[in-house]
């Protein structure tokens, strides 16, 4: 099922029921029942209604319906000299009980007489009261379809059937049974449709069983698309915030709104994500208008890929390409589950919901599925050493692609080498030590105050040292120091790419102020950058790039960096002097029929380096 469209604006109710000119008896009921003016449903259905046309609304729960066709028909349609007039069909007992009292209620001055028919209870008695004068009969389709065949109701006096919640009739399965129903009742009845949403079965519903209904159409009930996928991760004694950033890793969600229950909570989660090397920021009913408006514009521009914000703060977000919600706390009420998650699997996407749950909410969980046939999947965090063994693939993964076409004869021999050397593994160890533990060191300290589309490397939090490097490798040490300028070391062709780091834009700071003394990533400073328009999905790889790169312009292997594959584009690094003819060589050339586009690469631009205060007002 889908939201239906909401395409009537509703009317302004009327300041009081005295606009619908009840009788004296049903309006002093309105008053002892403590309704002092009209909803939006009962003031638009009261006409049709009580005119005795066929009419089907939609309106979202809590909205007032029963009372939006209790009135009219108690006001204008039933005759308390006359045996029953109407009949209501609910989905459920309960509801059959409810829709009988609010009759009783507002028909109580009037003399109008409910009876409420349904399945479990004694037939008998059932009878006797219909028998005893009953002039709406409000039940549940197999128990009224029961009276019908036994000839214990008799509808030949019927003026009026109404199906309320329909859709949720339909849903629960009763379509056969209310087709029975209707046929057998008089043709010249008033058929009413009752719906906190309009899917197609209520339509074909009312063609098949109205007379030129009249459509009053009020805001729906939120229906959880078809489009979303539902998944849920148990939390039990775990700190939650590892446990979000693990969920986060393992879903590797292209961009992500994060629900927090708390505005406290909104803070400290973006905090601690933005720590662990993710790109993310906050929203919150406590900042202030311009930090709202800057967060919510780098989040539309991808500047930065994930949004942490509680319910309120959240409201007004008009980003449509979300693929993922997350909550982080899960939602106490089924209803806002619905909202927040709806903000993914829009405009023909599938998006995914994914939620963090403890023991607490079980009972949250259990009312999803009951209020709205939501089944989220409960996945599982994976083990430490699933963990470990996935990092490793992922690292292998990265160092593979990475090394693409970068080998030259000399290094090559060295490598061999190593590999056959009796403390080869140790010393390849030292060598993955220093890589990946620049490049985490390059992601959490550069952070993204260049502003672009280059990627962050973001490694498994656990894998991240907290230790200050080993003695034996000076170098590190300069290069832990918080903050210190990068060293030279921090080439750009040193860096391995993981998964999650696809394309996706650098951590950036938007509360805070920009560092001054913080440069971007230093390249070896004779390379340039040059920029292509051909990435991953074209099929691109870097050894296929470097090859086509040499053999359009004609420079030597050593001139070409590490080339990193993006989704749509790939960055090159040229020896700088080289650039502007590597570029006048590319000029027409393509990739896959892709054309290359050559352009420099943003660290080839001077201005690249921003002012100290440039992305902040
Ligand atoms: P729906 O069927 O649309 O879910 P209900 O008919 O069950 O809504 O009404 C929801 C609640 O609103 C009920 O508790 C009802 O008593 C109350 N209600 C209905 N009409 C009014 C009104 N005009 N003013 C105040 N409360 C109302
Ligand atoms: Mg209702």
């Amino acid at each position: 099922m889908t939201t239906a469209p909401t395409n009537s604006t509703p009317p302004t109710p009327p300041l009081s029921f005295d606009a619908l000119k009840l009788s004296l008896a049903v309006r002093r009921a309105v008053q002892d029942a403590g309704y002092t003016r009209p909803t939006d449903v009962q003031a638009a259905v009261f006409g049709p209604v009580a005119a005795g046309k066929d009419v089907v609304v939609q309106s979202k729960t809590g909205s007032g319906k029963t009372a939006a066709f209790a009135l009219p028909l108690i006001d204008r349609i039933v005759d308390p000299a006359r045996g029953v007039q109407v009949l209501v069909l609910c989905p459920t007992r309960e509801l059959a009980l409810q829709v009988s009292v609010e009759f009783a209620r507002l028909g109580k001055l009037k003399g109008v007489v409910p009876c409420a028919i349904y399945g479990g209870a004694s037939l008998e008695k059932q009878v006797d009261e219909i028998r005893a004068g009953a002039h709406v009969i409000v039940g549940t389709p197999g128990r009224v379809l029961d009276h019908l065949k036994r000839g214990t109701f008799d509808p030949s006096e019927l003026k009026t059937v109404c199906l309320d919640e329909a859709d949720e009739m339909l849903s629960m399965g009763f379509a056969e049974e209310l087709n029975a129903i209707l046929e057998r009742l008089p043709r010249t009845r008033q058929t009413l449709l009752f719906s906190a949403t309009m899917p197609e079965a209520i339509r074909r519903m009312a063609n098949r069983h109205q007379k030129d209904p009249e459509a009053v159409l009020l805001s729906a009930d939120q229906i959880s698309p078809d489009s979303i996928d539902h998944f849920l991760y148990f939390v039990g004694s775990q700190d939650r915030v590892s446990s979000l950033a693990r969920v986060l890793e393992l879903e590797s969600p292209d961009r992500a709104i994060v629900f927090c229950n708390t505005r406290d909570e909104t803070q400290s989660v973006a905090t601690a994500l933005q720590q662990r090397g993710f790109s993310v920021d906050y929203l919150s009913g406590e900042l202030e208008q311009s930090a709202r408006e800057r967060v919510l514009a780098a989040f539309r521009e991808r500047k930065i890929q994930h949004l942490v914000a509680t319910d309120v703060a959240a409201r007004g977000i008009d980003v449509t390409d979300v693929s993922h919600v997350v909550n982080f706390g899960f939602p106490a009420e089924a209803e806002t589950y619905v909202h927040r998650t709806g903000r993914t699997g829009r405009a023909g996407r599938r998006g995914i919901a994914v939620s963090l749950f403890g023991p607490a909410d079980v009972g949250s969980v259990y009312m999803l599925r009951l209020t709205y046939g939501i089944r989220p999947i409960e996945r599982a965090l994976p083990s430490a050493a699933e963990e470990r063994t996935r990092r490793e693939l992922e690292r292998l993964a990265a160092l593979r692609e990475e090394s693409i076409g970068v080998l030259d004869a000399e290094t090559a021999a060295l490598a061999r080498r190593i590999v056959a050397h009796d403390d080869g593994e140790r010393m390849i160890g030292y060598l993955l030590k220093k890589f990946f533990y620049q490049a985490t060191q390059d992601a959490l300290e550069l952070g993204a105050r260049v502003a672009d589309e280059r990627p962050v490397v973001v490694v498994a939090p656990s894998s991240i040292p907290t230790q200050p490097a080993p003695p034996e490798a000076p170098e590190e040490a300069e290069v832990a120091a918080p903050k210190s300028a990068p060293s030279a070391e921090g080439g750009a062709g040193r860096r391995p790419r993981s998964r999650s780091a696809q394309d996706k834009p650098r951590r950036i700071d938007v509360h805070g102020g920009a560092d001054p003394g913080l440069e971007p990533e230093t390249i070896e400073s004779d390379m340039g950058e040059l920029r292509v328009a051909v990435g991953r999905r074209d099929g691109a790889r870097g050894g296929d790039l470097a090859r086509l790169i040499r053999d359009k312009a004609g420079i030597a292997p050593r001139d070409i960096g590490s080339i990193k594959i993006y989704d749509r584009f790939a960055i090159v690094p040229i020896r700088a002097e080289s650039i502007d003819a590597v570029i006048a060589a590319l000029e027409d050339a393509t990739f896959n029929d892709q054309p290359l586009s050559p352009e420099r690469g943003k660290l080839s631009e001077p201005s690249l380096v921003p002012p100290a205060s440039s992305d902040e007002e």
